[in-house]
């Protein structure tokens, strides 16, 4: 069986599923992608992200004419993809603690970043998976949804996400496929000023992104989301914001409660941090983020008919901002590895198997990583040394392992 014979059934299609399917499509490989939501984007958490390392091997798997539109959906379109430092300051003092080196970086928002990967991708929304079997003779499975249908294919890729129903199949039961709490109380939300005045004001140190990080154990973060009427309009720009500390995240809270939270200690911060907080308006829909993590172990792929990409594989918490770049990177392997399948037998269990050689360990540091530097950011004394501060954004190599990391 050759590339050109597989049927790959792809579950979620949030950025992972959504990337895996281009790549799938320009590697001439057919694919289904099933999606539980019942249209794009119809959860309203929206934020940013930056993608850095993984940026040539997006452009290697993404079809060209899709790629050459990355640049124009760049959070903040007058630097596109660019390199430098990004800016981590004092949230009391508003000064720049360190910056942050990156090459040929992005930023882009969630929404626009899924638009894009959607274009020209079939999705079949309001199917959420229920079940996979496998079948007795070694070869192809059949998935089940809530609706009751059945799909059949070569294989089963799990994108679906920080809480995937096919990381329970690979694991054997949910209790081993189950993510940990970060103990962070997240919270993330978009703002509109409608102020010219106020947009220019917001930015005038850091035109795109910063993190402060504040002395009283919380970080607060800016990001230029969108310029919807473009860069000489700043009353219509966008802006994603997010504010977390250690606790339980109270699930009970109302908007109004967690701006009054973000309020209370935006108060002490400097400018124009302080003043992009404290402008806030009252209605703004203050978004709790589930911070969560798996530190990645190998599963039972059935012969290379069941793996996992994307946050199914290793979701992590977002403060060294590498989720999204091993989503990337992890799509890039696997479908090289899928389009080199031939008609030997064993030829499928071989290749997933050599990408889950590469990934997991992969995953399993950057899990334990990024788990780690979540720690020490919110830790005054310690800040300097986390990772980022450390290695920057690169993928790491070598580090503690998680229980050291959250006992401290
Ligand atoms: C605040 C924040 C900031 C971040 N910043 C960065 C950054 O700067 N850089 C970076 O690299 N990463 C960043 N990340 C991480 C990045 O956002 C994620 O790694 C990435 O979006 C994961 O995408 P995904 O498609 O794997 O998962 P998801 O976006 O969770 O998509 C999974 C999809 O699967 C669907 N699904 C789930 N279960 C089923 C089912 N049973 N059947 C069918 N469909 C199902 C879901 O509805 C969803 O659409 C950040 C994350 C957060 C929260």
């Amino acid at each position: 069986m050759g590339a050109e014979n597989l049927h790959v059934i792809v579950i979620g299609a949030g950025i992972t599923g959504l990337v895996t399917c281009q790549a799938l499509k320009k590697a001439g490989i057919r694919y289904s992608l099933f999606e539980r939501d019942v249209a794009m984007n119809y959860r309203s958490n929206e934020w940013t992200m930056a993608i850095h390392w993984a940026l040539p091997l997006l452009k290697e798997i993404m079809p060209q004419e899709v790629y050459a539109k990355v640049p124009e959906i760049a959070c903040n379109p007058t630097v596109g993809i660019h390199s430098g430092l990004y800016p981590i300051i004092n949230a009391e003092t508003g000064e720049l603690i360190t910056g942050v080196p990156y090459n040929d970086g992005l930023r882009v928002s969630r929404s626009r970043m899924r638009a894009l990967c959607a274009e020209g991708i079939d999705v079949q929304y309001g199917k959420s998976l229920t079940d996979i079997a496998f079948c007795e003779s070694g070869k192809g499975v059949v998935v089940t949804f809530s609706d009751g249908t059945l799909v059949s294919g070569t294989m089963i890729i799990g994108a679906d996400g920080p809480r995937s129903r096919v990381r329970e199949t690979a694991m054997g039961s949910a209790d081993k496929a189950a993510t940990v709490k970060f103990p962070i109380f997240h919270t993330n939300m978009t703002v509109c000023y409608r102020d010219a005045d106020k947009s220019l004001y917001v930015r005038q140190k850091y035109p795109t992104s910063y993190l402060a990080l504040s002395q009283r154990s919380f970080h607060a973060f800016q990001s230029i989301s969108s310029m919807p009427d473009g860069p000489d309009h700043p009353e219509s720009w966008i802006f994603h914001m997010a504010m977390a500390w250690f606790g339980e995240a109270d699930h009970s809270m109302s908007y109004p409660e967690r701006l009054g939270l973000i309020k209370a200690r935006a108060e002490g911060m400097g400018e124009p941090a302080r003043s992009a907080f404290m402008w806030l308006p009252d209605d703004t829909e203050v978004h709790k983020a589930d911070i969560s993590y798996w530190v990645t172990e190998p599963w039972n792929n059935r012969q290379g008919r069941l793996t996992l990409v994307g946050d199914a594989a290793h979701p992590m918490p977002p403060y060294r901002g590498q989720g999204l770049n091993h989503c990337i990177c992890d799509v890039s392997h696997l479908v090289n590895g899928l389009r080199s399948i031939s008609d030997a037998d064993g030829s499928l269990a071989e290749v997933v198997d050599s990408y889950e050689k590469e990934m997991i360990p992969r995953g399993k540091e950057e899990v334990t990583c990024s788990v780690e530097n979540g720690m020490l950011l919110h830790d005054w004394d310690k800040i300097r040394e986390s990772p980022v501060f450390n290695r920057g954004f690169k993928p790491m190599d070598g580090h503690s392992n998680v229980e050291e990391a959250t006992a401290s």
